[in-house]
C-alpha cells in the first residue's frame, strides 16, 4: 500500500500559526509554525527556481546547526528532494568524495565553510550549484528567500522515498550514505513520543549535529511532528547547555545528549548547585554512558533516559524507561514500541538471555539501505530484514539490553574477550578520572593488552600505577590496562564521541 508523507510543518502552520517552532539561539531568531512554513515555502521555492531541483534530487549542507538549516531539510521534504547534510568536520577530499556519490544539484554552505566546499566541488569535478548562506549577510540564501516566487510542483510523495541521507562516519572504509525515509522518520517521531512523552507542548534543545541522526531525529524531528518547539544550538557548548537546562523560564522539556556532553556539563562548577530537575526527559546515548555518570545526574533527580540507536535505525531502538533507570543501572532499555530485537550468535542463531551475542533489530525504522550501494545493503542485513548492528550485547532475563561494546572495539588478551567499555566504567569510579579511553594494544606475550588513555584532573595526582592498581581492584586481572597515557584532552567526533582509532597504538 503506497501511503502519502504529509508536510508537518504545514499542517501545524494551518492549526496552531502563531505557536512556537524554532529557535536560532546563536541569532536569536525565534520562528513561528507560520513563519517556518513561510520560510519553508520560500527556501523550497529557491532551491525549485533558481537551483533547479526537483524531486529526487539530492542537496548537499555544509553548516552547523540552525534554524536556516532545520528549513532547508524541511524544504528537501516539500520538494521531494533528498537533503545530504554532511560533517562539516570532514576534509576536503571527504567531502569530495561525497558529492561525488550523491552528485548534489546545490550544495548550501555557509562562510566558515566556503573555501572547503569550493575545494571540496573542484576536486568532485561535477556539477552543482553553490550557494552561500549566512545569517543576515547579503547571501545569496537569505536574499533568494526574500526574491522566492511561484509555484512548487505538485509533488507526489510516497512514505518509502528518501527524505535524507546520512553518511555514517566511515572509520573503516569509505562512508556509505543511509538512506532516511519519511515512512522511518514517522514512526521515529511515533515511537519517541510514546517513549519520551512527546506533545505540542514540548520544547526540546537540539545540540548533537543536525547532520547525525542524534541532531535531526531526536528529539528535532519528532517534536515538530508533535507541534511543539525546538532550540537549535549552533554547536556543544557545555555552559551554555548548562543555562539552558537551568534557566525554567525557557520551559525546557527534551534534550538528548551523547555521554561527553553531559560529562563535561558535569565537570563545570556550577553543576553542583544546578538545579535540572524539572527537566522532563534528558536523553543520553550514542556511546556507553560510564554508570558513575548515570549515578551523578540521578543524585540530582535527573533520571537518564538511556537510548541505544543508530544512523541505519534513524535514532532510538531501545531505551530505558525512567522508573527502571537506578534497578537497571547501564542498561538501555527495552525495544520501542515499533521495532523487534534479538541476540544472535555469528551463525545468526537467536541467543538466550545474559549470553554476548550481535544485536540485530528490525522494523520500519530501519534504513531502506545505503545509497547506491546495493551490495552492502544486502550484506548489513540477515534474512527476514533483520540489520546486523555490529553492536556487541546482552539481554537479561527481563528482556533489559546492555550494550557490551562495538565488536570492532573488542579485543583479546590471552585467549579472553576484553570489552573496553567494562574498563572505562571501572575508571570512571576512579577519582580524578575526567575522561577516559581503552583500546586493545599489539603485546608479544598476551596478543593483545588493554591502554588507558585519561585526561586526568591535575590535583588527583593520578599515576600510571595507580590507575593499574584501581583496575585490578575492580576487575579480573586479564581485563585491567597493561599501560596507561595521559593526554591533555581525548579525540572526539563532531557529535561528541571518541574517537579511538585516533589514539595511538605504537
Ligand atoms: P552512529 O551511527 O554514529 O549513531 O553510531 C551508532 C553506534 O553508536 C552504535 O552502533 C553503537 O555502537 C553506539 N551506541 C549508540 N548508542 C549507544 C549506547 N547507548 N551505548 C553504547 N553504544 C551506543
Amino acid at each position: 500500500m503506497s501511503l502519502r508523507a504529509f508536510d508537518w510543518i504545514a499542517k501545524h502552520a494551518e492549526a496552531r500559526p502563531r505557536s512556537p517552532a524554532v529557535h536560532d539561539l546563536l541569532s536569536n531568531r525565534e520562528y513561528t509554525y507560520a513563519d517556518m512554513h513561510d520560510r519553508v515555502e520560500r527556501c523550497a521555492l529557491f532551491l525549485h527556481e533558481r537551483c533547479g531541483v526537483g524531486k529526487g534530487d539530492r542537496i548537499a549542507l555544509l553548516m552547523h546547526n540552525s534554524s536556516d538549516m532545520v528549513e532547508l531539510i524541511f524544504a528537501c521534504w516539500r520538494l521531494g528532494a533528498i537533503c545530504v547534510p554532511m560533517n562539516w568536520r570532514l576534509a576536503v577530499p571527504e567531502i569530495a568524495y561525497i558529492l561525488g556519490d550523491c552528485k548534489p544539484k546545490a550544495v548550501v554552505y555557509t562562510p566558515e565553510f566556503e573555501e572547503s566546499a569550493k575545494a571540496a566541488l573542484g576536486q568532485y569535478g561535477g556539477e552543482a550549484m553553490l550557494v552561500d548562506a549566512a545569517d543576515g549577510d547579503p547571501c545569496l540564501y537569505e536574499s533568494g528567500l526574500r526574491a522566492a516566487y511561484g509555484n512548487i510542483p505538485i509533488i507526489d510523495h510516497d512514505m518509502e522515498d528518501p527524505w535524507v541521507i546520512l553518511y555514517t562516519s566511515g572509520t573503516t572504509g569509505r562512508p556509505k550514505g543511509a538512506m532516511i525515509t519519511y515512512a522511518m522518520q514517522l514512526f521515529n517521531a511515533i515511537n519517541c513520543a510514546v517513549h519520551m512523552e512527546i506533545t505540542m507542548s514540548s520544547r526540546g534543545v537540539t545540540v548533537l549535529p543536525l547532520f547525525h541522526v542524534g541532531g535531526l531525529c531526536v528529539y528535532l524531528s519528532p517534536i515538530l511532528h508533535a507541534g511543539g518547539s525546538n532550540i537549535i544550538m549552533d554547536q556543544f557548548e557545555a555552559e551554555e547547555m548548562l543555562r539552558l537546562m537551568t534557566d525554567r523560564s525557557l520551559g525546557l522539556t527534551h534534550m538528548l545528549g551523547v555521554p561527553t556532553n553531559y560529562l563535561f556539563i558535569s565537570q563545570l562548577p556550577a553543576f553542583k548547585d544546578a538545579q535540572i530537575d524539572h527537566l522532563q526527559s534528558v536523553g543520553v546515548g550514542g556511546a556507553a554512558p560510564p554508570l558513575a555518570l548515570l549515578e551523578t545526574y540521578a543524585a540530582k533527580g535527573v533520571m537518564m533516559e538511556h537510548a541505544w540507536g543508530m544512523t541505519e535505525t534513524s535514532s532510538i531502538g531501545t531505551t530505558i524507561p525512567k522508573h527502571m533507570a537506578l534497578e537497571k543501572l547501564g542498561s538501555c532499555g527495552l525495544p520501542v514500541v515499533h521495532v523487534e530485537t534479538k541476540i544472535v550468535d555469528e551463525d545468526g542463531n537467536d541467543l538466550p538471555p545474559e549470553s554476548v551475542g550481535e544485536l540485530l533489530i528490525r522494523g520500519p525504522t530501519v534504513t531502506a539501505g545505503y545509497w547506491q550501494l546495493p551490495e552492502a545493503t544486502a550484506q548489513a542485513f540477515l534474512p527476514g530484514g533483520w540489520f546486523k548492528t555490529g553492536d556487541a550485547a546482552r539481554m537479561d532475563a527481563d528482556g533489559y539490553y546492555y550494550i557490551v561494546d562495538r565488536w570492532k572495539d573488542m579485543f583479546i588478551s590471552g585467549g579472553e574477550n576484553v570489552y573496553p567499555a567494562e574498563i572505562e566504567n571501572a575508571l570512571y569510579r576512579l577519582n580524578g578520572v575526567a575522561e577516559c579511553a581503552v583500546i586493545g594494544v599489539p603485546d608479544q606475550k598476551w596478543g593483545e593488552v588493554g591502554r588507558a588513555f585519561i585526561v586526568a584532573d591535575a590535583s588527583a595526582g593520578l599515576t600510571e600505577d595507580r590507575v593499574i592498581d584501581h583496575c585490578r581492584d575492580q576487575l579480573a586481572n586479564y581485563k585491567a590496562p597493561k599501560s596507561v597515557r595521559f593526554l591533555d584532552e581525548l579525540p572526539h567526533n563532531a557529535t561528541g564521541k571518541v574517537t579511538k582509532h585516533m589514539l595511538p597504538r605504537d
